[in-house]
């Protein structure tokens, strides 16, 4: 059967953990990945691609500050609206390539993708998402002087002289700007890649007009969102993991494979699942069931083909219907 699936690609698809981050790592890292997409869409399955964007944002915001004397820093909308650009690029030829090869000449396109999120949103209270540089002690007194809107925290014990370092909010996905447009191009059987880095935050001004906000939304639950829109059957979370787990990091830890809603639920509320990591993505995978979803899938990028027909990873399906 034919489906459309929304392929959410954590961070160690573009650039792993102990590289740089050169240009040259991260085709690499891209063409491996594109590869195991390939191979779904020789399927016959539908791809609509997201991704994050947290260490391209990361050395981006390092020189928007390094640059500062001469070219004038950008915000962090705009950051994520570069690295959407950047990433998605490196997908998009890479993808093309591939496909031409063969003899597959799909359309691939990645846009420039606004979510909207609500000011309203508690974590603009409590920010807690970190981005940027690491400040010592001087230098984040020095900021925060010269930036009183940013929040700056200690995020790094105290024998860490590089400890502060810039908080933002992470507010919950609402709704996909660019939906209508993504959802015709799906139709039109492109390969669509969108709401790179969990899309670039915007709210409604005064005037209803759009505005970027300086946030960070997490890329599974904007991916969730994006599924909603396209109507996808499956959304599929690839990570450096390949499945979800109890007892995480204990002697008992056991991996999740198959189960209904309401087994996640149940596990999801018990905790074992840490915010900021597996926590998003178990939440974007119950959302996405409860939305209307047949599967939504945890596992990592070799294991992507195997858990689409189920012998791999962890697999939330909706509650059997009562007779
Ligand atoms: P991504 O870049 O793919 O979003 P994350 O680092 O955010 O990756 O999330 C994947 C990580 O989640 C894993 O490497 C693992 O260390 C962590 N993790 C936290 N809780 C769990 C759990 N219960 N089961 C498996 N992995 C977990
Ligand atoms: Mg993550």
């Amino acid at each position: 059967m034919r489906k459309i699936i929304v392929v959410a690609l954590g961070g160690n698809a573009i650039k792993q953990a102990d590289e740089a981050g050169t240009a040259e790592e991260q085709r690499r890292n891209v063409a491996i990945t594109c590869r195991q997409l390939v191979s779904m869409l020789r399927y016959g399955h539908r791809l609509v691609i997201t991704h994050g964007n947290g260490p391209q944002a990361g050395n981006l915001l390092i020189q928007q500050e390094a640059g500062a004397a001469e070219v004038p820093p950008q915000p962090l909308d705009i950051v994520g609206a570069m690295t959407q650009g950047q990433i998605g690029y490196m997908f998009q030829q890479t993808m093309q390539n591939m496909l031409w090869q063969e003899k597959m000449p799909l359309p691939v396109v990645s846009i420039v993708n606004q979510v909207l999120v609500s000011e309203d949103d508690p974590d603009y209270k409590d920010p807690s998402k970190p981005v940027g540089p690491f400040y010592t002690e001087e230098e984040a007194a020095r900021i925060k002087k010269e930036r009183p809107d940013y929040v700056i925290k200690e995020v790094k014990p105290k024998s860490v002289a590089r400890r502060f370092r810039r908080v933002v909010a992470s507010p919950d996905p609402i709704r996909n700007i660019e939906y209508v447009a993504i959802r015709r191009m799906v139709e039109g059987g492109m390969v669509v890649i969108a709401s790179g880095g969990g899309g670039i935050p915007v709210v409604y001004d005064a005037e209803d007009n759009l505005r970027g906000t300086a946030a960070v939304i997490d890329k599974d639950k904007a991916g969730e969102r994006l599924a909603e829109v396209v109507g996808a059957d499956i959304f599929l979370i690839l990570t450096d993991v390949d499945a979800a787990r109890v007892h995480f990091g204990t002697p008992q830890e056991k991996a999740v494979r198959t189960v209904t809603l309401s087994e996640m639920r149940k596990l999801h509320a018990e905790g074992h699942f840490k915010a900021g990591s597996m926590g998003p993505k178990v939440l974007a995978c119950m959302r996405f069931i409860e939305w209307g979803g047949q599967c939504a899938i945890i596992t990592s990028l070799d294991k992507a083909v195997s858990a689409l027909i189920g012998t791999a990873g962890t697999r939330v399906v909706p509650d059997p219907v009562a007779e």
